[in-house]
């Protein structure tokens, strides 16, 4: 199957209409790199650039300056890199998985060093290579995920021939709780990392998520690297999210109908009627990224409306409670709105029981993509 069926139906056939606003990105990374100024900001575009494609997003950004692109894995950096102009540079959190070297080496792509291990591999291939070659080495500050712990970065400071043939570019370290303003453990891993650093005097540091840019200039280092805050969600929980809406969801209606009070409603017979109730049945579900914990607890938007979720969501269909709008209001291909001005990102997030990345990155590929 090379043609995607959403492509050959068309807008007007679609079940869902997923669009993002390439215009809020921009802005978005505009209003970063002015926060961070004149600290650059590259961008995090791992997981396909949070689901939104980044095929589409990483020109927009290279468009608004960005010349720094963070992804997880060196797979998605290949794929990055035929996308975007020579002047870039493609960093890979995830490190340098083994037997990968040669294909970075030879595609210029940039490591993060998470190991002594990585650091060992990544100084023999540059000099096989007879060429100096670049990476950011990662500590683990705090956070026990990825990165040398501040011993073994000891031992790689004290052995300088390890370092010959690599060119640290920066030394990075990733905060476990930038998104809370007040958290302990912002100021303890700042300590760590600034502790570590005098073992490498001149190399600027890489620091600060989304949530690291709102704590402050101390946390800005030397290159910001943000996601989230990107796509609109909502970097801190500081008052008031500057950051822009991109993504908007909505969804046909496929069904409606009316039902007495003690109907049961979707898998299980989950939810049962006490009124008279009028019901829709959407055209989107789990397989589309609308996670099965919205049962019961979420809801869709129809002009302001709010219109639970009622019974199980299925893979392919969610029904909800339209009582709440005047008979009629909603029919066949009618749309409701499931992220978008009435619920942002973090209101089905929270519904759902987990975090804007998560739905994000869920986001299926059955709805009809708009970029704008
Ligand atoms: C995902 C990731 C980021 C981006 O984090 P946001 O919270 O989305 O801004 C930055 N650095 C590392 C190491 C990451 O894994």
């Amino acid at each position: 199957m090379n043609t995607h069926p959403r492509e050959i139906i068309g807008r007007e056939g679609a079940s869902g209409y997923l669009s993002i606003d390439l215009q809020a990105l921009r802005r978005n990374y505009l209003l970063l790199a002015e926060r961070t100024a004149p600290v650059p900001v590259a961008a995090v575009v791992k997981a396909n650039a949070y689901g939104l494609d980044a095929a589409r997003v990483a020109p927009v950004l290279h468009e608004a300056g960005c010349r720094d692109f963070f992804v997880a894995h060196i797979g998605e950096a290949l794929q990055l890199e035929p996308l975007l102009p020579a002047d870039v540079r493609i960093f890979v959190l995830n490190g340098l998985q083994p037997g990968a070297e040669d294909v970075c080496a030879a595609k210029g792509i940039i490591p993060v060093l998470n190991c002594l291990e990585q650091v060992e591999n990544w100084a023999r291939t540059a000099r096989d290579r007879r060429s100096r070659r670049p990476a950011l080495l990662q500590i683990d500050s705090g956070m026990s995920r990825l990165g040398l712990p501040p011993e073994e970065v000891t031992a790689v400071a004290a052995d300088p021939a390890l370092l010959e043939n690599i060119e640290l570019l920066y030394l990075m370290s990733h905060l476990a709780s930038g998104d809370e303003t007040e958290s302990p453990q912002n100021t303890d891993q700042l300590a760590v990392l600034r502790q570590v650093s005098a073992l490498f005097p001149d190399l600027p540091l890489c620091f600060a998520n989304s949530g690291g840019i709102f704590l402050g200039p101390e946390f800005h280092g030397a290159l910001a690297r943000p996601g989230i805050a990107l796509y609109g969600g909502v970097p801190t929980d500081a008052p008031d999210n500057p950051m822009r809406p991109v993504v908007r969801l909505d969804v046909r209606v496929v069904q409606t109908r009316t039902v007495p009070a003690g109907t049961r409603v979707g898998y299980g017979g989950a939810h049962i009627t006490t009124a008279e109730t009028r019901l829709a049945t959407i055209a989107a579900g789990y397989a589309d990224g609308l996670p099965r914990s919205l049962s019961h607890r979420g809801a869709a938007y129809y002009a302001g409306t709010r219109l639970p979720i009622v019974g199980r969501v299925s893979m392919d269909s969610i029904t909800i409670d339209v009582t709440a709008l005047p008979p009629g209001t909603l029919k066949l291909g009618s749309l409701v709105e499931l992220i978008g001005p009435h619920q942002p990102l973090e209101a089905i997030a929270a519904d759902a029981g987990t975090i804007s990345y998560e739905i994000l990155t869920g986001l299926g590929n059955r709805y009809h993509r708009e970029y704008r």
